[in-house]
């Protein structure tokens, strides 16, 4: 006598499909990889192509029935049948796409224009070469600094955190868009001193000054 189990969705067991995801570069030949992250070091070492890294995971469970083979996109959680689906994919949904009106409005700007920073870092240079890792339109490519990518600059390399303060404390004159608690964000980095602390949390409170200042001014 057949058993038959039905899912939550009262599909019968043996009418769902099992996907195995594999990992291959849809470039090459190469073999198939254990994982995602390995997928992506051959992408980036062989084929010069990188891909950003992916928080999901995959597991596959056991099972002998229905199972289907795909290919496992080493960025998200998706998944193809064949390795050309995979690289249209990767294509249209992790690969920056080339902006020729930033590289024109970049090699435009004349150094004596940019910002040094004291590190002798150069700020719109870095936002280009940030803007450059975006998948979509971002204020960046117009080399505009802000705030609230504080954390993905210093993760991508873009800023030190003692940078990005320099940039927030010298930059009064661009309305920032100031998170709610400024000192806890800051504290976020682990900046170094305290002072450094101080002197961005006057710079907030002068600038609220002046709004104030701005608005009695109006309301006389
Ligand atoms: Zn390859
Ligand atoms: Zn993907």
């Amino acid at each position: 006598m057949p058993i038959v189990t039905y899912s939550p969705y009262n599909i019968p067991v043996s009418d769902i499909e099992y996907y195995t995801i594999v990992y291959a570069c849809h470039l090459c030949d190469a073999s198939e990889f254990s994982n995602a992250r390995n997928l992506r070091d051959h992408y980036e070492t062989f084929e010069g192509k990188k891909y950003p890294s992916t928080k999901s995971r995959t597991y596959n469970t056991p099972t002998q029935q229905n199972v289907v083979k795909n290919y496992g996109c080493p960025s998200c959680s998706d998944h193809y049948d064949t390795t050309n689906e995979l690289g249209n994919h990767l294509d249209e949904k992790h690969t920056p796409k080339a902006r020729p009106e930033v590289d024109t409005s970049f090699k435009s700007l004349k150094n004596e224009n940019k910002w040094t920073l004291s590190t002798g870092t150069v700020v719109e240079d870095q936002l280009y070469e940030f803007g450059k890792l975006q998948i979509r339109e971002h204020p960046s490519q117009s080399f505009i600094f802000d705030v609230n990518d504080s954390e993905l600059y210093i993760k991508h390399g873009t800023f030190t955190s003692g940078e990005i303060e320099e940039i927030m404390i010298n930059y009064s004159n661009i309305s920032l868009q100031l998170p709610d608690d400024f000192k806890q964000y800051l504290n976020k980095f682990n900046c170094k001193s305290n002072s450094r602390h101080k002197k961005s949390i006057v710079t907030k409170r002068k600038l609220e000054d002046s709004y104030h200042q701005d608005k009695h001014f109006d309301l006389d």
